[in-house]
């Protein structure tokens, strides 16, 4: 694949050929986007251009460079990605040791840093330094979701590249041309943190749409088993595999979609709709909304978030976020 077929993003393409072709590149480049796997896949496409054997604006793909750089065995060219919850200072380094000589002439080495928000201060500033003074030609390209949380620091010294998204509608029915079923590429439609699910076969991540329908079910009638599945049953599960932010979104949207009267890919789900009641759709979407706050907070532990959602929903009660935050803390 070229940088050519990533369809939706001809204007930020173009822009990134005519800089390579006039000789422009910026040293560091921040590509924004609420779909981290793609941007990575830009990324990619793009050190695959500036390296390509052929010298063309687009990469040929076949050359032994373009290959290795697709299949990620490239000497120069490196992903670096958090280990854990941040990008270690010793990650920075091990980059430093690994470029420590000059590339050969007519390489220019690229740095992919994926989640590039969650960097500290020691780490960025251990980066940077290096990225002012390579000693080869060098690329630095940050992937983010978040623009927001990238320090300052590092802000001012990269090019932002915003890649707008794809309109819902279009991505849905890419994600159907994928082979996905009609409510799961309804919903990955919808969702900002699908990165954490698409790393997944396509059977996997229906399968945990399917669980999370079910569930939702068990949730609103009272069900016991709602609570059971999150201490020791699938939820459990998906927390330990870090699924943490695509479950909690995927569940907002689908009862926000529950709200909707128009829902027609839900019908198979209607006589459930008959016996809930709208109060208790409203008040499991404000719980939700809390438990999508808290799990953002990295000292509560996700599974007493997703636990007290549960409890908070089943008992009815009409706690504010204040009663519910000391209930976790
Ligand atoms: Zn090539």
């Amino acid at each position: 694949m070229g940088m050519n077929e990533m369809i939706g993003h001809e204007r930020e393409i173009n822009w990134l050929q005519a800089a390579m072709k006039q000789k422009r590149l910026a040293h560091a480049y921040l590509f924004t986007d609420n779909n981290q796997v793609k941007t990575k896949q830009l990324a990619i496409q793009l050190a695959k251009t500036i390296n390509c054997e052929q010298g063309d604006t687009d990469a040929c793909d076949t050359c032994t460079t373009c290959v290795q750089i697709e299949h990620g065995n490239h000497p120069d060219v490196l992903t670096i990605q958090p280990d854990g919850a941040y990008i270690k200072i010793d990650q920075v380094r091990n980059m430093q040791e690994t470029f420590r000589y000059r590339a050969p002439d007519h390489i220019t080495r690229v740095l992919i840093i994926e989640s590039a928000d969650r960097m500290r201060v020691e780490t960025a500033n251990s980066l940077l330094k290096f990225l002012e003074e390579p000693i080869s030609p060098m690329v630095a390209i940050l992937l983010t979701d978040k623009k927001e949380r990238i320090l300052p620091t590092i802000q001012s010294r990269c090019q932002w590249v915003r890649f707008s998204s794809l309109p819902a509608h279009i991505q849905q029915q890419k994600f159907i041309d994928d082979g996905f079923d009609q409510t799961t590429a309804h919903l990955l439609s919808q969702m900002q943190y699908r990165d954490e699910l698409l790393q997944l076969e396509s059977q996997e991540i229906e399968q945990i749409f399917q669980n999370l329908i079910t569930w939702s079910k068990a949730l609103l009638t009272g069900d016991e088993s709602a609570l059971l599945d999150v201490q020791v049953g699938w939820i459990a599960n998906e927390l330990e595999q870090g699924r943490i932010h695509s479950l909690i979104e995927i569940l907002l949207i689908w009862l926000k979609e529950w709200m909707k009267k128009e829902i027609a890919i839900f019908t198979e789900h209607r006589s459930l709709r008959m016996r809930v009641k709208e109060e208790n759709v409203m008040l499991a979407i404000d719980n939700a909304l809390i438990a999508s706050r808290l799990l953002h907070k990295m000292e509560i532990s996700n599974q007493a978030v997703w636990e007290q959602m549960v409890i908070a929903t089943q008992e009815m009660r009409k706690s504010k976020q204040d009663d519910w935050h000391m209930i976790i803390m």
